[in-house]
């Protein structure tokens, strides 16, 4: 072996256990486990030990090593906590109840990191935001992302019209705050009402203030479908966004959305390649589940309906002319999603929806003794504006897009909806062990490493020495999503334990209710 090599290896060595002597104790240790590192490569048996909020080492077990708590965890595995791309756990923050701050639908799935933000939805006060949930307390760690939709509204209200150059100022004035104060990146909605109103060149002018700070511009991209112009040219408008602005661009949830896209996952793809080499840098996040979750009017109202809000939707539906032009539109949006019988409604804020909660539109249209999008813009007038699951996906391109190695793992977790509890523990099920459409490590790996490593999360989603203490500890087999889409409010069940910062979270299968998230901020 040459010096070099030699020398090299050895500087690998103290890498991997930069101060063991001084590190004879520890808080944990975990031995028997076969180690998933979070990095994709291939699992390894070996100890790790956990000292503070950090990880001391991992692999061959140091000789004397004493510890506080030991964890057989044969049959188990070791992989990092997971970290969620895409979730509306936090939304809110920091006025949420402590049932939504410790965040047990995420923990018990082994997610230690959920972002705050999707949608364009995110704060602008980001220091605000962060400084007063670590006050209060987290169950699992989060991250912001600023939100084009928020900036656009507190700029422009619900206007359709296009920005003038004062407000654009305006705007990227908010979002280079938002940044300074430690925001990991940009989020916009594209697909919503006011958002969808912005012209491409409106988006790069007001995200490109991120410029100086890097990061990413995560998007709910402008059509998933056939909705407007297209999911290809969203795909490639997404990509044009967030590459000049100088930020990565996410592709969040990405999908093909509705009939007329069905068995395109590929042509995606190719998109998002062809752009990597021009040296933009994209990826996107991916829920397993063949229902999206939306609102009812998000869902079927058409866009120009929507302009100005409630008051002006009920004036135009008033109108003989525009309501029949209104009915239209939303035939044709029913149709993109499958038809009647595919939306479920599953989710309502008030009293006023509780009957319609677990019906199909399809069943709702029928007791009322009216065609579907009569029933739909009757509910959207009278105020009932409810959540749907729009199962409008097929399962081969779901699989398609999962065995991309671009394309990580999120939840889009949101009421009503079973993946705000059950999608970790349904991905590892369905497409690593019942059939194996992608391996265990590139599994941990698209949830963890690969998230942290996009948004620049330092020193997390990996296992290794000096590296924060977010770890999980499981038996594959005994992992169970529980929630359904008529029972989607069932914790999952078979997490043995979650570290969140070197606190157990969840400790032999029981929820702890410590509150070790942080709340990360970017530097
Ligand atoms: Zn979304």
């Amino acid at each position: 072996m040459s010096r070099s090599r030699a020398s090299l290896l050895l500087a690998a060595l103290l890498l991997q256990s930069p101060t063991l002597a001084a590190q004879d104790t520890v808080d944990v240790l975990i031995t028997g486990g076969r180690i998933y590192d979070g990095t994709g490569g291939a699992p390894r048996d070996g100890a790790v030990g956990i000292k503070g909020d950090r990880i001391a080492f991992v692999g061959a077990l140091p000789r004397n090593v004493t510890a506080k708590r030991r964890i057989d965890a044969r049959g188990h595995v070791v992989t990092p906590g997971f970290i969620d791309p895409h979730t509306h756990a936090y939304e809110g923050l920091p006025r949420l109840d402590l049932e939504r701050r410790r965040n047990l639908s995420s923990l018990l799935q082994g997610i230690t990191t959920v972002v705050l933000g999707a949608d364009g939805r995110g704060p602008l006060e980001v220091k605000r935001v962060l400084d007063s949930s670590q006050t209060l307390g987290l169950g699992t760690n989060t991250y912001a992302l600023t939100g084009f939709g928020t900036v656009r509204s507190r700029v422009m209200g619900n206007s359709s019209a296009p920005a003038t150059p004062a407000q654009i100022e305006a705007m990227r004035t908010l979002i280079a705050t938002a940044m300074q104060q430690g925001a990991y990146g940009v989020g916009s909605g594209l697909f919503y009402v006011p958002q969808t109103y912005a012209t491409t060149d409106e988006v790069v002018a007001v995200v490109s203030a991120a410029k100086p700070f890097g990061g990413v511009y995560d998007t709910h991209q402008r059509d998933e479908s056939s909705y407007s112009i297209g999911l290809f040219a969203s795909t490639r408008e997404a990509i044009r966004i967030g590459c000049e602005s100088g930020l990565t661009t996410n592709i969040g949830h990405i999908k093909t959305l509705g009939v007329d896209m069905w068995g395109r996952a590929d042509s995606v793809l190719a998109i998002m390649r062809e752009a990597r080499t021009r040296g933009c840098t994209v990826v996107a996040d991916q829920y397993p589940w063949t229902a999206s979750g939306t609102g009812l009017s998000a869902a079927l109202m058409p866009r120009w309906a929507q302009a100005g809000g409630r008051d002006s939707l009920r004036l135009r539906a008033a109108d003989a002319e525009q309501r029949a032009r209104m009915l239209a539109d939303m035939r044709e949006n029913l149709r993109r999603r499958g038809g009647d019988s595919t939306l479920l409604l599953i989710d309502g804020d008030d009293a006023k929806a509780a009957p319609y909660i677990g019906k199909t539109l399809k069943q709702v249209a029928a007791d009322a003794g009216q065609p579907a999008v009569e029933t739909a813009l009757d509910l959207v007038l009278r105020g009932i504006d409810m959540g749907v699951a729009s199962f409008n996906m097929t399962e081969a391109d779901i699989e398609v897009f999962m065995r991309d190695p671009y394309v990580m793992t999120s939840s889009d977790g949101s009421d009503g909806h079973p993946r705000l509890f059950a999608t970790y523990p349904r991905k590892i099920r369905r497409y690593v062990l019942d059939r194996p459409v992608i391996s265990m490590a590139r599994m941990v790996e698209s949830a963890s490493g690969q998230v942290a490593a996009t948004y620049g999360l330092t020193d997390r989603g990996v296992l290794r020495a000096g590296a924060y203490a977010d770890v999980l500890v499981f038996d594959p087999q005994r992992l169970k999503e529980e929630a359904t889409y008529t029972e989607p409010r069932k914790l999952a069940t078979g997490m043995q334990w979650v570290f969140v910062n070197g606190t157990a979270a969840v400790a032999d299968g029981a929820p702890t209710n410590a509150l070790a998230g942080r709340a990360l901020r970017k530097r």
